[in-house]
């Protein structure tokens, strides 16, 4: 394994140079033992991913971006949960495979990557089996996607914004859009498009998440654009469920929740795109703490319907 990526940290587009193994600590704030906010079976996911049983997520704490409309920002930003070792680790990864989870979900991994390719590699030997799901903001550097490659069935990248002053301004994240969008093709030229298994449950591929923000400040229609290109059968989650948490309300241009008249069209654009497996949700899904599915149904392009 390539230690380097940890002593001179380049784990992710902050690439902050930093010795995590002398116990320093870049712009995400993480020390070299993980630490987990929750780990738990998951029904809030998109259904491929939360099925009936749930999904065994993992939820880091920490995170390499600094969104000041963090919804979970207790957990990333104010160091809420606790260290685990690689042993522990494991046994959560196993225990949620026990307890029926679909899938194991890790939920921001990015500044804990290098330490999870160990955890995956053990937890493999040790008899898991069910799809490893990452599941990120995507800020990942490509080294570390690289480290990865092999160990992730399901890639789950944010592509936050399609604009670097945005990304810079809300999210802390410079040069973003190069970042993200060469981890987004280096994701698929890993796992490729989504497949589902019997149950409709994915086993493989990438699925994306776009969050639309007020305003049109995610630049969402050449979001669209760029994964139309990247591939037709691209799985894409056009979320609406903003709402202006933790430190919005410094910000009046996304202080406010998102309007049908902003969303709506963005839905006919995906369709004029052609883009074939997209979920959408209903804007009254604003308000839940943790990415909520629930409400979110297959959107077909094609016929401009709701759950085909
Ligand atoms: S994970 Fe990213 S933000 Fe954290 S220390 Fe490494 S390069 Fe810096």
């Amino acid at each position: 394994m390539n230690t380097k990526l940890l002593t001179e940290c380049q784990l992710c587009g902050h690439k902050c140079g930093v010795n995590r193994l002398a116990g320093q600590r870049g712009i995400c704030q993480a020390g070299i033992t993980p630490m987990v906010a929750s780990a738990c079976l998951h029904h809030g996911e998109e259904p491929v991913i939360s099925g009936q049983l749930g999904s065994g997520t993992i939820f880091f704490t920490h995170c390499v971006l600094r969104c000041v409309f963090c919804q979970n920002y207790e957990i990333s930003q104010a160091e809420k949960g606790a260290e685990a070792s690689t042993e522990q680790l494991v046994e959560m990864m196993l225990a949620l495979q026990r307890d029926g989870a679909h899938n194991i979900n890790l939920v921001s991994p990015t500044q804990y990557g290098w330490q999870l390719k160990t955890a995956l590699v053990e937890a493999k030997r040790a008899g898991l089996f069910l799809p490893v799901v990452y599941n990120t903001g995507g800020y990942d550097s490509l080294d570390l996607l690289l480290e990865l490659s092999g160990l992730i069935d399901i890639y789950l990248p944010d592509l936050k914004y399609f604009n670097d002053e945005r990304a810079a301004r809300y999210s802390g994240g410079e040069n973003y859009l190069a970042v993200a969008t060469a981890g987004i093709r280096e994701m698929h030229r890993q796992v490729g498009d989504i497949k589902l298994d019997q149950q409709g449950l994915a086993q493989k591929g990438v699925l994306v998440r776009h969050l639309v923000l007020p305003n049109n400040l995610a630049d969402t229609k050449p979001a669209l654009h760029f994964l139309r290109e990247l591939s037709p059968k691209i799985w894409l989650s056009l979320m609406a469920q903003y709402i202006p948490q933790y430190r919005a309300s410094e910000y009046p241009e996304i202080n406010r929740q998102l309007l049908p008249e902003e969303y709506n069209p963005l839905l006919d654009y995906a369709s004029e795109l052609g883009l074939e497996n997209v979920f959408i949700q209903d804007l009254n899904s604003a308000g839940q703490f943790l990415p909520d599915f629930s409400q979110t149904q297959p959107f077909n392009p094609a016929n401009n319907q709701i759950g085909t």
